[in-house]
């Protein structure tokens, strides 16, 4: 949809360009921004133009831009043995052509919903978020902890997401992911996430159900009666048009269940 109160648009190229104006707005892909009415933005700072180099491999793991578009996280080919949680999770997206496409990995984790496909992926894999602040500062959080509620984050004004590093340890886990929607074609009502590391230990992170990330942390594989009560317990299971809060803590705890019996195999 057509934005007819913005009159500015600036294409950042260096931080300094970051700085924000009053009324205006970070534009990455765009496809909330244009699909939403935004009466009190009036110019728009694209964050495409910074040059941020999509994907990052080194022995630390992988630096994903915050402007690396779901289609290029989904065609990434890297050696790591999670390598399939990339397009397991973009998948996830109810995501049009056009959202495939152009909408950002950064965008996605901004906009915050408990249905962001790229939140479940970034906080599975134990991802840490590279916040520029206004000013020249910068500073590191889980991506977990950036997911405040529906909708909400804990991104200040004039904040930009950087990036998202994906620690190596986690990317050489085995993981599975399971998601539903009461829609065949509807947006997620529960992503489950599970990751064996070779040490062991495993990580269940359940999104989309809850209104933040609900992370449990095991020192191996939990029973089944140990995990399904621990998903249960989680706080922020919610109610919308896309499914009630009691639906979505029980098919959690299915889905957890399922990706126990696949981890355990
Ligand atoms: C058909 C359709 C289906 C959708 N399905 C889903 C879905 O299943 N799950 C879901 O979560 N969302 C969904 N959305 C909402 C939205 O399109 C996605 O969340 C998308 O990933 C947003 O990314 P974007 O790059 O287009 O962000 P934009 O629209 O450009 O920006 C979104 C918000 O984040 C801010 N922002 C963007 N990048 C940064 C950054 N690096 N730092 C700070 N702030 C930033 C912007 O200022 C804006 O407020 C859907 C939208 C449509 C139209």
């Amino acid at each position: 949809m057509d934005l007819p109160t913005v009159t500015g648009y600036r294409s950042a190229r260096t931080p300094a360009d970051l700085a924000l104006e009053p009324g205006e707005r970070f534009l990455a892909g765009g496809t909330w921004l244009f699909s939403d009415p935004h009466p009190d933005v009036t110019g728009l700072v694209d964050l495409t133009t910074m040059g941020w180099t999509a994907l990052e491999e080194s022995a630390a793991g992988l630096r994903v831009a915050a402007t690396c578009t779901i289609a290029e996280l989904a065609a990434y080919r890297g050696a790591w043995r999670a390598q399939p949680l990339f397009l397991q999770s973009a998948s996830a997206l109810l995501a049009s052509f056009k959202v495939w496409n152009v909408a950002t990995v950064g965008g996605n984790i901004c906009r915050g919903f408990a249905a962001a496909a790229m939140t479940s992926l970034c906080t599975a894999l134990d991802g840490v978020a590279e916040v520029w602040m206004p000013g020249g500062d910068a500073y590191r959080v889980p991506v977990a902890e950036l997911a405040t509620g529906n909708g909400t984050t804990a991104l200040r004004p004039g904040e930009v997401l950087r990036a998202v590093d994906l620690p190596a340890a986690a990317l050489r886990a085995r993981t599975a992911l399971r998601r539903i929607a009461l829609a065949e074609r509807g947006r997620s009502g529960a992503v489950v996430i599970g990751r064996l590391d070779e040490d062991g230990a495993a990580v269940f992170s359940i999104t989309a159900a809850t209104e933040r990330p609900g992370i449990l942390r095991y020192d191996r594989l939990p029973d089944a009666g140990a995990l399904r009560a621990d998903v249960h317990a989680l706080p922020g299971y919610y109610t919308d048009p896309l499914g009630a809060a009691d639906w979505r803590r029980h098919v959690s705890a299915e889905l957890a269940d399922e990706i126990r019996a696949e981890l355990a195999a």
